[in-house]
């Protein structure tokens, strides 16, 4: 099993809390104070020292650094000597309210990539609140400035949502000035507690790709994920002699590991449903054994089986499976309730709709 590079991702969950309460949040435990042991990292790392490739760790939430920098410290020691290796790279996905310049001198000594959720401008921002409802914006804003004069490297994640849908010009100006490295989009998607939700009509999407585009095009000072992925892909299709490398979207089984040490696979959301609910996905816990053999084991567990299935049907029924890979399994299920279903709402609006928009642009 040395070998068995399966996956190049964990995700890691050093707590369930959050410090804000965003419109759209799917997180069902946010108000709930539960922190990852140094046991369990411990386990994850000696999993990854059994292993000759190398892993990144992305962690999340909750709001990771809701953890507290005394906790987060130990938790992250274990894997010194495999950072020092380079077997071990880490990366964290926060909602930068909480960054001062203590956090600032942890994520340099131990070179975190960061990523801020962030909406856009003060009225597009205007879901992400706090549980009182006052806008996290200010704060969110603060982080990121210390970031900036701490030199340090950041990207975007940004959910286009009722608030910014129907402003995608002032939606570009405001990132591209904003420092970041790289933008990645998600339009809000039916998952989790936010299951419910209507979500953006489709033609309100379209239209902000296609604007976003246009806009990006005139500037394309910043990298934005999504246009990145299918011009990659356009490129390679059109130039398949040369080594573009490979610009599609990948599947892989993304175990994510929450603060007890359970463990998913295939999509981190499944963690983040309800306890009866999730006791459905946890296939193992790396406290009890291997993380490594636990995934491995996870090729028979029935929402996996029925993942594969779904791809399956993918490749043979839809003309942007090359591109697209297969979907996510956790919108399948929570848009459609059968993981080995096909399209979903979030394939048309994240996957479709992007290739469509820029494909009408030429
Ligand atoms: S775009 Fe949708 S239907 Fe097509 S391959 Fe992707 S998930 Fe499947």
């Amino acid at each position: 099993m040395k070998n068995m590079s399966i996956f190049t991702h964990i995700i890691m969950q050093p707590t369930t809390m959050c410090n804000l309460h965003c419109q759209y949040c799917y997180l069902p435990d946010r108000d709930k104070v539960e922190m990852m042991t140094k046991e369990v990292s411990e386990a994850i790392a000696k999993s990854i020292s059994e292993t000759d490739y190398p892993i990144c760790l992305v962690w999340h939430g909750g709001e990771p650094l809701a953890a507290g920098s005394k906790l987060f410290q130990e938790l992250v020691d274990p894997f010194r000597s495999l950072l020092d290796k380079k077997k071990v790279r880490h990366s964290i996905q926060s909602n930068g309210t909480l960054i001062n310049q203590q956090w600032c001198d942890f994520f340099q000594k131990e070179k975190f990539q960061i990523g801020v959720s962030l909406d856009g401008n003060e009225s597009h921002n205007s879901n992400r609140v706090t549980i009182t409802g006052i806008p996290a914006f200010a704060k969110i804003m603060k982080g990121i400035s210390l970031l900036k004069q701490n030199n340090l490297p950041f990207s975007v994640i940004a959910t286009v949502n009722p608030k910014n849908i129907g402003d995608p010009f002032s939606f570009y100006e405001f990132f591209s000035s904003l420092g970041c490295n790289s933008l990645n989009i998600n339009i809000e998607e039916k998952e989790g507690f936010n299951r419910y939700n209507q979500g953006p009509q489709e033609k309100d999407v379209k239209d902000f790709w296609k604007k976003l585009f246009d806009v990006w095009r005139e500037n394309p000072i910043i990298k934005i994920r999504e246009f990145d992925m299918a011009l990659g892909y356009i490129a390679s299709t059109l130039n398949p002699d040369k080594n573009l490398g490979n610009k599609r979207y990948a599947r892989g089984f993304w175990p994510t590991i929450a603060y007890n040490g359970d463990v998913v696979v295939i999509s981190p959301e499944f963690i983040s449903v309800n306890e009866d609910e999730r006791s459905r996905f946890v296939i193992g816990n790396v406290l009890e054994k291997p993380l490594h053999q636990i995934v491995y084991e996870s090729q028979n567990v029935w929402y996996v089986k029925d993942f594969f299935e779904g791809v399956k049907k993918c490749k043979s029924s839809c003309s942007y499976y090359a591109f697209c890979g297969g979907g996510q399994a956790s919108n399948k299920y929570f848009e459609l309730g059968n993981i080995a279903g096909t399209e979903t709402t979030h394939c048309r609006n994240s996957r479709k709709l992007v290739m469509d928009s820029i494909l009408e642009s030429f």
